[in-house]
């Protein structure tokens, strides 16, 4: 847990966001804040018809409408297939905007990887515009389980104004373990393969291209984050069957475009080091209040160390007490 005066700073920085971002609805018309959304998600190209959307590495905030994740889109000649729908409605439309300067295609398909706010929230906008949402049975079981912390904690972080509009829509096709389909011409690959970042966490192979989508289950350049919806121990074996297609390109849930060598560093590296730091720190008999010392600081290198590393730590040792 973040301890008070963490989330008492948090509240302070929030209040200011807010003021400043009320300020400049204020002093400038709509299409000024918008492009102040807009600005916090940057498009980058993977290889043809494959692009990425890098939205925040930090925390959910009313400038980044809840968008503090990677995205993805797929151009095809019969219309483009988004990856996660972004964390709000009009989040959502900021997504849309994007590739909207890519390509005239609707979107005619939309997969959530995972039941984290950031995944599914923007499904609503996307339906209106015609779009079928996808998402393995596990994904949508955990969205409905935690929509309404979600809303919560949205609501706390974006606001009222940027959260306006969302409402909770689930994808109408659902899959246990796998689903393949093709869309003109490209083949898309989805797989669940156990509890990751979140229990239904699944990865979008795109065979012809070497791509792959991995939503929660990478993060690169910042910290991976272990809390009670993740599964460590599940989580590392599902990154090893993601990792055993040897794609050439990785879009991760959270961080720029990468390749396998940078994921693996980054987010598997670092669980299994943190599973066994946190394993020898229970063999020699150490207390969960004293989880902040075990030494995380090979990872410091990675954003948001400072609100993470703990709790993950902690977070791993209720685990190993009940492996
Ligand atoms: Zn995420």
């Amino acid at each position: 847990m973040r301890n008070k005066k963490e989330r008492n700073s948090e509240t302070a920085k929030m209040k200011t966001s807010r003021y400043l971002v009320s300020l400049l609805f204020l002093l400038f018309p709509l299409s000024q804040s918008s492009a102040l959304a807009a600005d916090s998600l940057k498009l980058q190209e993977v290889t043809d018809d494959v692009y990425a959307i890098v939205g925040d590495l930090g925390n959910r905030a009313a400038e980044n409408l809840g968008n503090n994740a990677t995205f993805g889109f797929i151009v095809t000649s019969a219309g483009v297939v988004l990856i996660d729908s972004g964390g709000t409605y009009k989040g959502a439309r900021e997504i849309h905007r994007l590739i909207k300067g890519v390509t005239d295609q609707p979107i005619t398909t939309v997969i959530n990887t995972g039941g984290q706010d950031h995944r599914w929230l923007g499904n609503g906008y996307f339906k209106e515009q015609g779009a079928k949402i996808v998402a393995s049975r596990k994904a949508v079981e955990d969205q409905k389980a935690r929509a309404q912390d979600q809303f919560i904690m949205l609501g706390n972080l974006v606001g009222d104004e940027g959260v306006k509009g969302t409402i909770a829509v689930y994808a109408e096709q659902m899959f246990d373990d796998k689903l393949s389909f093709e869309l003109g011409g490209v083949i898309f690959e989805l797989s669940h393969s156990g509890q990751a970042h979140t229990p239904g966490d699944s990865f979008v192979w795109l065979p012809q291209k070497s791509v792959m989508f991995t939503g929660d289950i990478v993060y690169t350049q910042r910290m991976p984050g272990v809390g009670s919806q993740s599964n460590s121990k599940s989580w590392i074996e599902v990154y090893k069957s993601m990792a055993a297609y040897k794609p050439e390109h990785i879009v991760p849930g959270h961080g720029q475009v990468t390749d396998l060598a940078t994921a693996n560093a980054d987010t598997y590296d670092y669980l299994v080091f943190l599973r066994k730091s946190v394993s020898s720190f229970m063999e020699d008999g150490g207390d969960i209040v004293d989880i902040g010392s075990v030494d995380q600081s090979n990872f410091h290198y990675l954003l948001n160390h400072e609100t993470l590393a703990g709790r993950n730590a902690q977070q791993v040792f209720i685990e190993l007490e009940w492996e």
